[in-house]
């Protein structure tokens, strides 16, 4: 497949290309994802696009944010297909580096964010936020974009990153991308394909009660009673709840009772699928 999309595969090509384009004194935006391209990665394409003069999109399937029990293996691949997709949505390059690139034998350096990773996702999936912390900085370092796009899709992810931007002085702006979802409101996602035709049918059920909590929020409902509900109808529904709870937007404390500006989210199982999504908690009507 020819796709105009120059794929590089090492950090020194990967820098050379963006030392080139520095020198013209243009700008970078890149868009770090794990493949089996979607029009959520697609729609962030579009808007580094929109923000900078050359997208650069990678491509790792990053061992170190999967646990021993989750799908590393089974995780789509088509670098063919992804690569048709980016340069479709308007990348120029595409990083896809091999594991031994990006983890060189005797690689020892983990990037950890305290307390933000202790909750929701985190308290699931201990070592996951510490592995995209831990790989997102070296795809910043290696890359040296000056705006890096991340989907609010994963929006603790989102936060995460942004700290860790922060804590260590790491030259980018991050931006974040809104949610794209199907017409039924489920929220894309590569996993998604791991779900039965029985399953998909219920899953747009997850966005819809999380929109109804919100609502119900926004109209001064307390947020226990709001997100008891919700639980109700998603545990009537065949959904298994990993989470779902009310947090701060900007630092992800717990908030409780009537609020204003709250974010929603969620993690739960239909079958063997675990699904995320979240939700903003309008300002009062
Ligand atoms: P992933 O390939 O799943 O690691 O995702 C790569 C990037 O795409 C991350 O910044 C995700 O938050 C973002 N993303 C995934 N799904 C969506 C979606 N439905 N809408 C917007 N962004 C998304």
């Amino acid at each position: 497949m020819t796709t105009g999309l120059e794929i590089v595969r090492t950090v020194a090509d990967l820098r050379a290309q963006v030392a080139t384009w520095h020198a013209a004194r243009a700008t970078v935006a890149m868009v770090p994802t794990m493949g089996a391209i979607h029009e959520g990665h697609m729609s962030l394409v579009r808007q580094a696009a929109s923000l900078a003069d050359h997208v650069v999109a990678s491509i790792f399937v990053n061992p170190l944010q999967f646990g021993p029990s989750e799908d590393f293996e089974a995780y789509p691949r088509g670098e063919a297909r992804d690569a048709a997709l980016l340069a479709e949505a308007g990348a120029e390059l595409l990083y896809a580096p091999n594991a031994s690139e990006m983890y060189p034998q005797g690689f020892a350096t983990k990037v950890r964010v305290s307390d933000l990773t202790d909750v929701l996702c985190g308290a699931s999936r201990p070592d996951h936020f510490d592995g995209v912390a831990t790989v997102v900085t070296k795809l910043l370092l290696q890359c040296g974009p000056d705006i890096a796009i991340f989907g609010e899709k994963d929006f603790q992810q989102l936060l995460i990153i942004r700290r860790f931007v922060d804590d260590l002085n790491i030259p980018v702006k991050i931006v974040g991308g809104a949610i794209v979802r199907e017409p039924d409101g489920l929220a894309l996602s590569s996993r998604n394909a791991y779900l039965t035709a029985e399953e998909r049918e219920t899953a747009p059920l997850l966005h819809a009660t999380l929109r109804q909590a919100a609502q119900e929020m926004a109209s001064g409902l307390t947020t226990e009673h709001a997100l008891e509900s919700a639980r109700a109808v998603l545990e009537a529904a065949g959904f298994r709840v990993d989470y779902l709870e009310a947090r701060d937007p900007v630092t992800l404390a717990p908030v409780s009772g009537i609020v204003s500006a709250a974010r929603i989210l969620v993690a739960a199982f239909l079958g063997k699928t675990r699904l995320i999504d979240n939700v903003p908690v309008p300002p009062k009507a």
